[in-house]
């Protein structure tokens, strides 16, 4: 068994180089730019010719927006004009009324430097930016109307176990409806992930091979159920009959401990324990900070926050708990409520939270007051508005 800390370290040791694609500026709201967008100037543009300045000469000329005037060098520079552009990337008309400017001519070029929020050359998205409505904002601006972003992974997803039935279906006594497949997707959206969901394998090695094959072919694969001890829980025997390499397969924590990592060639392979918070809990831990980085994020770990706690809470030490909590804002502190829960099977009374506490495995107890550490859900925001 090992760390969490250990366990993520090994998954971002095995991530795929990122792949690079070009979009429409305004479909990439939420990626990350793969390129720097840089200020450009218009051009060609033509002006109209408002008159000549010569060096030493009386100066009389006012320049507006559209004109430009011929000068020499060692001239002074008019009143309105904001660049000078080199004679040999101009062209007069042969009435010599208008004057056209080839290249783009940057703000204050030629002459003293003038103050200006962004100059044609200048860097004003970095590469690696995430692209909010500000940035989508600067894309409009310089007209950058296609941009360079990291693409996303193309995402799999396989429930597994006889006894899970679809949604649509009414469960017989001994099934349950699979919802893991549901909320893993929920979880990837959240990230603007669209998954692929290949359906529920049942407990049978030829129908995990099938599937699993076939979740092959994106860039990652995940599993949910089949990971632990029991004899159905096939999972980790079939990655090895398909030559996966396994790099761990339990983790030091409460719930999610069977969680399996693995990768074939350049593609990442989950396989999630089959209860629905460890499910949750694990992809959060692992499966999100993965794919973060391989959409070109520089951390995609979900926010901590440290607060009061406001009720004692107890656990068998060992491994680090995630436990469903209610975090809130108190003016100049965080306050963090503790939730009933039953555990990891109980998605239910994890609904119910906007944050886990992270209860570490070094304790048996956390007291009332005492400062803890709690991690933010990925839909903080909208959970912490509450309801009408
Ligand atoms: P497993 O890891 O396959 O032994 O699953 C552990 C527990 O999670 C069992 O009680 C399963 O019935 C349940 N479980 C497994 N997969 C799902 C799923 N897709 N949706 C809901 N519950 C599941
Ligand atoms: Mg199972």
């Amino acid at each position: 068994m090992i760390s969490i800390e250990e366990a993520l370290e090994l998954v971002l040791a095995h991530l795929p180089a990122k792949r690079m694609e070009e979009i429409d500026f305004q479909s990439s709201l939420g990626r990350v730019l793969a390129e720097r967008v840089i200020a450009t100037g218009n051009a060609p543009v033509r002006l109209k010719c408002v008159g000549e300045i010569r060096a030493g000469g009386g100066l009389v000329l006012r320049i507006g927006p559209g004109e430009a005037a011929a000068i020499m060098t060692g001239a002074p520079v008019p009143e309105g004009a904001d660049a000078v552009q080199i004679v040999e990337l101009t062209e007069r008309s042969g009435d010599g009324q208008y004057v056209v400017i080839q290249k783009p001519v940057s703000l204050g070029a030629n002459i003293a430097p003038m103050g200006c929020e962004a100059r044609a050359g200048e860097t004003v998205l970095e590469a690696g930016r995430c692209v909010g409505p500000a940035e989508i904002a600067v894309l409009a601006t310089f007209g950058a109307s296609r941009v360079k972003v990291y693409a996303r992974p193309r995402v799999a997803l396989i429930a597994t176990g006889d006894e899970l039935v679809e949604v649509e279906d009414t469960p017989r006594p001994g099934q349950i409806r699979n919802s893991n497949a549901y909320s893993l997707s929920g979880q990837l959206r959240l990230m603007g992930l669209e998954p692929e969901y290949l359906g529920i394998a049942r407990d049978e090695k030829g129908e995990l091979r099938r599937l699993m094959l076939d979740g092959l072919q994106r860039d990652v694969l995940i599993l949910t159920g089949g990971v632990s001890m029991g004899e159905y829980d096939l999972v980790k025997e079939v990655f090895e009959e398909l030559g996966l390499q396994i790099l761990f397969t339990r983790v030091a924590m409460k719930p999610g401990k069977p969680t399996v990592f693995a990768r074939k060639g350049g593609k990442l392979v989950f396989g999630l324990p089959g209860n629905p918070v460890s499910t949750f809990v694990s992809f959060e831990n692992f499966v999100r900070p993965a794919l973060g980085r391989i959409c070109g994020f520089a951390r995609t770990e979900l926010p901590r926050i440290k607060g009061d706690l406001l009720s004692e809470m107890k656990q068998k030490p060992g491994r680090t708990a995630f436990l469903p909590a209610w975090v809130e804002w108190e003016e100049d502190h965080w306050s963090i409520e503790p939730l009933p829960w039953k555990g990891s099977a109980d998605i239910i009374g994890f609904s119910r939270s906007n944050a886990a506490v992270i209860f570490p495995g070094s304790r048996d107890c956390l007291r009332r007051g005492e400062i803890v550490e709690a991690m933010l859900l990925p839909d903080f925001v909208l959970r912490s508005r509450g309801s009408a």
